[in-house]
């Protein structure tokens, strides 16, 4: 009885396995523990790699918890719709970002640079609308069978999030990897507010943290991001 208890209480108090779905442009993750959940969903249309990418490591889709999304736009929001509809799990995202998900526009950021301005036209502007939990302050996934963390901080959208788990620091599109150079940490494309965004990388890069895995290019190492925040 007493093992029994003890397998029990260490199942949630692992964190939890990081497997990638998918080699697409964005990274798409799933957490897996007790439970499965999912971060990010690419472009419309992706909803088929998630799938797919659940069914190579073997993941039954009934083991699917939730939906983490870091932020709206339609590179990471994209399958959200018909994952949700198809999964029946709720969506979590930063509540800033809630009404851009029902509304199925991408949430403001601006190019960072010309080429990014020039880039940004061919990036979809729309994406099935879904309803959204909205997460207002930093919250456990337990509840979903996950020993992580999700927290709202802004930066590159209003309601962007950054994810924990264990030694794992998800950090969306608050940075990048390089295009040639992966592991070299970038400026992202868009960003609403450049010094926010890098702020709440360095906030949330603490001394636990061995990866760092943008949505695009990665993964990072923490050196490489202390060194690219310092600059
Ligand atoms: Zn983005």
């Amino acid at each position: 009885m007493i093992a029994a208890l003890f397998v029990l209480g260490s199942a949630l108090a692992a964190p939890p396995e990081v497997i990638e779905l998918g080699r697409g442009y964005t990274h798409l993750y799933a957490l897996v523990g007790e439970g499965v959940v999912i971060v990010d969903t690419g472009y419309p249309g992706d909803d088929v790699a998630v799938l797919k990418g659940l069914a190579e490591a073997g993941i039954a889709e009934d083991k699917v918890t939730a939906i983490v999304i870091t932020h709206a736009h339609s590179d990471h929001t994209g399958g959200a719709a018909a994952l949700a509809a198809r999964l029946q799990v709720p969506v979590l995202m930063g509540a800033g970002d809630v009404p851009e998900a029902a509304q199925g526009v991408n949430a403001e950021a601006s190019p960072t640079s010309s080429r990014a301005a020039f880039m940004s036209r061919f990036f979809p502007e729309t994406f099935d609308t879904f309803t959204a939990t909205p997460v207002n302050a930093p919250m456990s996934l337990a509840e979903y069978g996950v020993d992580a963390q999700v927290s709202p901080v802004g930066g590159h959208t209003e309601g962007s999030l950054i994810v924990t788990a264990g030694t794992t620091l998800f950090v969306g599109d608050l940075i990048r990897g390089g295009v040639m150079r992966r592991k070299a940490p970038r400026l992202h494309y868009y960003q609403l507010d450049i010094a926010a965004a890098h702020a709440a990388v360095g906030a949330a890069l603490g001394p636990e943290v061995t990866v760092v895995l943008p949505a695009h290019g990665g993964p990072l190492t923490p050196e490489a991001v202390r060194r690219f925040l310092a600059d």
